[in-house]
C-alpha cells in the first residue's frame, strides 16, 4: 500500500483562502507547475526560497509514493517591464546593455541558477520548458481565445478583453480583486495604447524595429505576452486541468490571474485544483533591494563576501535556516537568524551521527512510532517544515540522553529512528550531513588561528604591511580572512 493512502496531506488553497484536503485528479499522480525564473540576472535569493519551498513538496509528495510531474518553465523570452506590457523586453534589453546575442545572456543566467540550486541540492523538475520552445503553442492559444471572443487585434498586437470576459467569468477571483476597483484605481490611457481597457493584457505583441526577440504570428512579427508562457506549458505537459500551480506572493496579480483567465478563455475550466503561494523573503527586517544595498546574492552567503554577514555558510545550513520557517510566513533574512541556524543544524547532524554508535537495550524510554507519525503529521499539515524540525530536535534529544545513559532504545526502534532520520533530514527536507567546518581539519584551524593573532598583533603595531601581507598570501592559498565587529574568520576554497 502507497503511503499516500494512511498519510492524508492539507494544503492551504489561495484560491478558496482555506486548507483543504488534497486529493489528486488521477489517483497516484501529481502534477504540479511552478512559475521559474527570468533569467536576465542573477537568481534573486527570495525566489531561491520560494523554488525551495515546492523543492521540499516535491521530494514530499514522491515520498509519499505519489508518481509526481513536476513543471518549472525557464522564462526566456523576457517580459515587459512593470506589467505595463510597454517599454522594453527585460533580456533584449540586457542584451543591448551588454551588447550580446540575448541567448547568451539566456544561457549565461540559466546555467547560473542551476548551479545556485545545486548547490543547495535541488531535485531537478520532470521538465523544464522554456518559453521560446513553445511560441507556436502560445500562437495557438491566443487563436482559440480569439475565436472564443474574449481577445481582439489592434495593430498587430492581440490583447485579453478583461471586461468582456468579466461578464461571464470572475477576473480577481485568485486574488480576491474585483474589476470595479482595478478601473477606479487605475489611470486613464494616455492615447498611446491600442487595449480598449487599461486591465486588458497583452497576449501577442507587435515588435517594433529596434526589438530583437521576434517571431512571424498571424498578426504580425512579435513576442507573446508573459502570462501566456505559463498557460501553454502548462496545459501542455499537465491537461487542461491539473492538481498543484505554485509560485512566489507577488505572482498572484497579475500573473496567475491572468493565467486562470487565459485557460477559462481556452479552455473553458478553472486549470488548477491548488493554488499555493511562498510568502516573501526580507533582509534585517526590509524589502531586500540592490538600489538600498539591503541584499545578498546567494553565492555570497557561501563565500562569506557580503557585508551583512560575518562569515561563509554552508548550503545546507542556509537551506536549514530558510526551511525553519513556514512557506507562507515572511522569512527575514539575518546573520543572527544563519548563527543561530547553523549551531542547530550541527546539533541535529550530531545526533544523527551518534546513531551508528548507540548500544541497545530490550525496551525503548521514547515512542519512536509516534515520534514518526508526528513527523508525518507536520508535513501533512501544510508542509509545515518549521515543526517537523522541532520534531526532529525531539528525537535528537533523546538519542542524546541514550548515549548518557539516562535512556534507552531498543534495537527495532533504533533502526526506525535511522530510517525516520533518513527519510526526513535527507530525502524530505534534502539536508546534506557536510562535515562541520568547511575550514578542513583541526590542525589546520589551529595554524589558521596562530596566524590571525600575529596579523592582529601586526596591525596594533600599525605594520599594515605585514598585516596585508599575511592575509594575502594565506589567499594564495586558498583561505580567505574576513574581518567583523565580532573578530576574524577564515573559510577556505
Ligand atoms: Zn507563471
Amino acid at each position: 500500500m502507497p503511503l499516500y493512502e494512511s498519510q492524508t496531506i492539507k494544503i492551504y488553497n489561495s484560491l478558496s483562502g482555506e486548507k483543504e484536503t488534497f486529493k489528486p485528479i488521477n489517483d497516484g499522480y501529481v502534477g504540479m507547475y511552478v512559475c521559474g525564473p527570468t533569467v536576465y540576472s542573477n537568481v534573486h535569493l527570495g525566489n531561491v526560497r520560494t523554488f525551495m519551498s515546492f523543492d521540499v513538496i516535491f521530494r514530499y509528495l514522491k515520498h509519499l509514493g505519489y508518481k509526481v510531474r513536476f513543471v518549472r518553465n525557464i522564462t526566456d523570452a523576457g517580459h515587459l517591464e512593470n506589467d505595463a506590457d510597454e517599454g522594453e523586453d527585460r533580456i533584449a534589453k540586457k542584451a543591448r546593455l551588454e551588447a550580446i546575442e540575448p541567448m547568451e545572456v539566456v544561457q549565461r543566467y540559466t546555467v547560473d541558477f542551476h548551479n545556485i540550486l545545486n548547490k543547495f541540492n535541488f531535485l531537478p523538475p520532470s521538465i523544464e520548458p522554456t518559453a521560446t520552445g513553445h511560441i507556436i503553442e502560445q500562437i495557438e492559444i491566443i487563436k482559440s481565445i480569439i475565436d472564443n471572443g474574449l481577445a481582439y487585434e489592434v495593430n498587430g498586437s492581440v490583447y485579453f478583453d478583461v471586461h468582456k470576459y468579466n461578464e461571464t467569468k470572475a477576473y480577481g477571483i485568485l486574488s480576491k480583486r474585483k474589476l470595479e476597483d482595478l478601473i477606479h484605481n487605475t489611470r486613464a490611457l494616455d492615447g498611446q495604447s491600442d487595449k480598449k481597457n487599461p486591465q486588458d493584457f497583452a497576449l501577442w505583441k507587435r515588435a517594433e524595429p529596434q526589438h530583437i526577440m521576434r517571431w512571424p504570428s498571424p498578426w504580425s512579427d512579435g513576442f507573446p505576452g508573459w502570462h501566456l508562457e505559463c498557460t501553454a506549458m502548462s496545459t501542455k505537459y499537465l491537461g487542461e486541468q491539473f492538481d498543484i500551480h505554485g509560485g512566489g506572493m507577488d505572482l498572484k496579480f497579475p500573473h496567475h490571474e491572468c493565467e486562470i483567465a487565459q485557460a477559462q478563455a481556452c479552455n473553458g475550466q478553472s486549470p488548477v485544483n491548488y493554488w499555493m503561494h511562498a510568502n516573501m523573503l526580507i533582509m534585517n527586517g526590509k524589502k531586500m533591494a540592490k538600489s538600498t544595498g539591503n541584499y545578498i546574492l546567494p553565492n555570497e552567503i557561501f563565500s562569506g563576501d557580503n557585508p551583512h554577514i560575518t562569515k561563509a555558510y554552508a548550503p545546507s545550513v542556509a537551506r536549514f535556516f530558510m526551511l525553519q520557517a513556514h512557506y507562507r510566513s515572511i522569512l527575514d533574512f539575518t546573520n543572527n537568524g544563519l548563527l543561530a541556524s547553523e549551531k542547530g543544524f550541527y546539533r541535529l547532524m550530531d545526533a544523527i551521527n551518534l546513531l551508528n554508535d548507540l548500544k541497545t537495550s530490550d525496551s525503548s524510554t521514547f515512542n519512536v512510532s509516534e515520534w514518526q507519525q508526528k513527523c508525518y503529521d507536520a508535513m501533512n499539515d501544510d508542509f509545515n517544515t518549521p515543526i517537523l524540525i522541532a520534531t526532529l530536535f525531539d528525537a535528537a534529544k533523546f538519542i542524546n540522553q541514550v548515549k548518557d545513559g539516562s535512556a534507552t532504545v531498543s534495537a527495532e526502534d533504533l533502526e526506525l529512528l535511522k530510517q525516520t532520520f533518513d527519510i526526513f533530514v535527507f530525502d524530505v527536507l534534502g539536508l546534506v550531513n557536510v562535515a562541520k567546518e568547511s575550514s578542513g581539519s583541526d590542525q589546520l584551524s589551529a595554524a589558521v588561528e596562530i596566524l590571525i593573532n600575529l596579523r592582529k598583533e601586526a596591525r596594533q603595531n600599525k605594520d599594515f604591511a605585514l598585516s596585508d601581507k599575511i592575509r594575502d598570501e594565506l589567499a594564495e592559498a586558498g583561505i580567505q580572512l574576513k574581518d567583523s565587529r565580532e573578530g576574524t574568520t577564515f573559510t577556505t576554497n
